[in-house]
């Protein structure tokens, strides 16, 4: 291992060697979560005529008065006729505006006349009263979306809005997870003596999905420089991320690093000043990127949050979401001489702002304290310990 290097350094040279993906339209019913890769403007109006904003009558604004219902406008079906001075036309919420209307009457303000219903009097209304006018909400030509935004329900709606059927959005970052080490037994097998079962698999595999990013493959390879390179040199063919967990460090079972570098892949870093998660290389083979995280589980799943989520939303062109927030931490936490630590927090809001409760022992072995975890708190490197009710910076997971 060089010199080990800050989180925020290994950050930085992570997102420095992203090349965002390419592009393609995505039917509007599958484009929930995935990151716009254009402008997108808007052809026309919304809405595209002037309509009614209230159930009533279609009336010319003026005084109260009593006045001959000469046809209906509902939503969707306009009226044939024209209103005039003296008449009016019944008309439903988002009903096209009929000719000649300068205001609509609520059917609260109005009293039918007669059983024919050919009469109404209605109170006094004022010009414009409850028209919602052609483009009050987009006009054409106007930038309704912008790139790199997040496709959430309410950007699908205002898509639709405008009469898209697809978006522009940025190919899904292809994903292989590799887990390595001859002890792992997939769950629902037995049990050999010295076996464990492969937790990273599943817990590295849902990071992916949520990231989100498509899992391309997930395979178990076991400690042999034979399995290491087949797997690695498959997932550096299909995939534009790769990930491996465990075998990365330099016992003489692990063989990950100089596979790595027989297959060509550049290093970019060897080692981080992090607890958990100190072993972690990273590396680029043309455009593709290639994590090696340390295989202990917890270790696994923040290096992925902190290093390799981050690249999986910048390869799709969006502004990775590094959020921090202060809390106030409401524990001491012995300090590490050289490595910050990444302390897993359950967050609660208090009347003086957010608190960070830690989630119990934080050995890299004890997954349980992933349970429930809000962020991850980053506790600088130091002697002694941080007293409770020190505040610091929390990463929101
Ligand atoms: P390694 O980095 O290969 O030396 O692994 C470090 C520790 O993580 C060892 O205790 C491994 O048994 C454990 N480990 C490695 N891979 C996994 C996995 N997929 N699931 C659970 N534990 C693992
Ligand atoms: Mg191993």
């Amino acid at each position: 291992m060089s010199e080990l290097i800050s989180i925020a350094e290994a950050q930085r040279r992570v997102l420095e060697a992203v090349r965002p993906l390419e592009s393609e339209d995505v039917p509007l019913a599958e484009a929930l979560g995935r990151v716009l890769a254009f402008d997108l403007d808007s052809p026309a109006n919304v809405p595209p005529f002037d309509n009614s904003a209230m159930d009533g009558f279609a009336v010319r604004a003026g005084p109260p008065g009593v006045l001959e219902v000469i046809g209906e406008a509902r939503a969707g079906h306009p009226a044939a006729a024209r209103v005039a001075a003296g008449t009016a036309i019944r008309i439903s919420t988002g009903a096209l505006i009929p000719e000649g209307t300068t205001a609509v009457v609520p059917i609260e303000r109005a009293r039918e006349g007669d059983r024919s219903g050919r009469r109404v009097r209605v109170e006094a209304s004022a010009e414009g009263d409850n028209i919602r006018r052609a483009g009050d909400d987009v006009h054409a030509g106007e930038l309704v979306l912008s790139r790199g935004a997040i496709v959430g329900p309410a950007e699908l709606g205002v898509a639709a809005s405008i009469g898209r059927a697809t978006l522009p959005c940025a190919r899904r970052p292809a994903v292989a997870l590799l887990v390595t080490g001859d002890e792992l037994t997939e769950p629902g097998e037995e049990l050999d003596a010295g076996g464990i079962y492969s937790s990273n698999a599943f817990a590295l595999g849902g990071l992916v999905e949520r990231a989100p990013a498509t899992l391309l493959f997930r395979t178990t390879v076991r400690d042999s420089a034979e399995s290491t390179r087949d797997a690695l040199g498959r997932a550096l063919r299909e995939a534009d991320v790769t990930c491996v967990s465990g075998g990365v460090s330099v016992g003489p079972h692990d063989h990950v690093k100089p596979t790595l570098r027989q297959l060509g892949v550049t290093e970019h870093f060897w080692g981080v000043r992090l607890r958990p998660g100190k072993p972690t290389w990273f590396g680029t083979h043309d455009e593709s990127l290639v994590f090696g995280l340390p295989g202990n589980p917890v270790s696994a799943m923040v290096t992925f949050l902190l290093f390799v989520r981050p690249a999986l939303i910048a390869l799709q062109g969006a502004s990775p979401r590094i959020v921090r927030i202060s809390a106030v931490l409401d524990e001491p936490v012995p300090l590490h001489p050289v490595r910050e630590q990444a302390v897993r927090v359950r967050l609660s809001a208090r009347d003086d702002g957010w608190h960070a409760d830690p989630t119990g022992d934080q050995g890299s072995h004890v997954l349980t304290s992933m349970l429930g975890a809000d962020g991850l708190a980053l506790v600088p490197a130091g002697d002694g310990e941080t007293a409770a009710g020190t505040r610091l910076d929390v990463e929101l997971l």
